[in-house]
């Protein structure tokens, strides 16, 4: 669990590409909340920022009371692409993610501990693959494979867990149960979570809280009751 403070967060790319405009918003420990927009919108710089990946132009960003100043072990992030080794396994894919949390470069893939690796099989279980943690991932159905990525996201135990279009590559009954799994596990372990989706059908079926950019601009922020179509 982690609270997060966004204060007038603005993201300039070149001399007027201007991706987020003064984006401001505070997160509960725990809320569970989905990031809705057209493409442009911003969605991806955005999380971006919230990783650590990007350093906004202006603005602040707290996350858990201390100001972010580049990456975090504690915020962890699944990608669309997933980006998975194919031809290693669910598990040590899984068990990857506990390289997020080392501080050392020449940490090697034999330098896991062992809670590292009750971590990911964990992770696996948290997914519903600890029966395919040996299957290759080059293997695996996309859902499958999305939900491995979740599992690396999760053996790295964060606070924060960032989702960026996380079932924008697949066909609906896969993009639903990985979103079903996400869910499972944000509330299993309490993690603060932002998605981003653009079905809103299914972002209306798990979010709890949308934020809606459009522009770079925040245009919505509330509940499922409050939510339009054209968000
Ligand atoms: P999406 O809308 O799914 O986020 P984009 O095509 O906007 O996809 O972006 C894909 C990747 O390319 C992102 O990592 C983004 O930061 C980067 N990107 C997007 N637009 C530009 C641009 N004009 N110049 C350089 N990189 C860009
Ligand atoms: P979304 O994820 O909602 O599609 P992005 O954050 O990817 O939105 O992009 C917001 C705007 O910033 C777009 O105009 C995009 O082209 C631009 N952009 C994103 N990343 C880059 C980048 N690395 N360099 C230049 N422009 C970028």
């Amino acid at each position: 669990m982690a609270t997060v403070t966004a204060s007038g967060l603005t993201k300039v790319y070149g001399e007027d590409t201007v991706a987020l405009d003064d984006v401001s918003f505070e997160l509960e420990d725990g809320e569970f909340v989905v990031l809705l927009g057209p493409s442009g919108a911003g969605k991806s710089t955005l999380l971006r920022i919230l990783n650590g990946l990007t350093q906004p132009t202006e603005g602040t960003l707290e996350i858990g009371g201390e100001e972010v100043t580049g990456t975090r072990s504690d915020v962890a992030m699944v990608f669309q692409m997933h980006y998975l080794v194919e031809s290693m396994s669910a598990y040590r894919n899984s068990l990857t993610g506990a390289l997020n949390r080392t501080e050392t470069v020449d940490s090697v893939i034999s330098n896991y501990e062992e809670a590292d690796k009750d971590l990911a099989l964990e992770a696996l279980d948290t997914v519903g693959l600890l029966d395919e943690a040996d299957q290759r991932a080059g293997s695996m159905s996309g859902g499958q494979q999305q939900r491995v990525g979740i599992a690396r996201a999760l053996t790295q135990n964060p606070e924060l867990l960032l989702a960026d279009e996380p079932v924008a590559s697949l066909d609906p009954k896969a993009a639903q149960e990985v979103m079903r799994y996400l869910k499972l596990a944000a509330d299993d372990r309490d993690l603060t979570s932002v998605v981003s989706l653009h079905q809103v059908n299914i972002a209306r079926e798990f979010g709890e809280r949308f934020l809606g950019l459009r522009d770079g601009e925040v245009v919505f922020d509330g509940g499922k009751e409050d939510l339009t179509m054209d968000v």
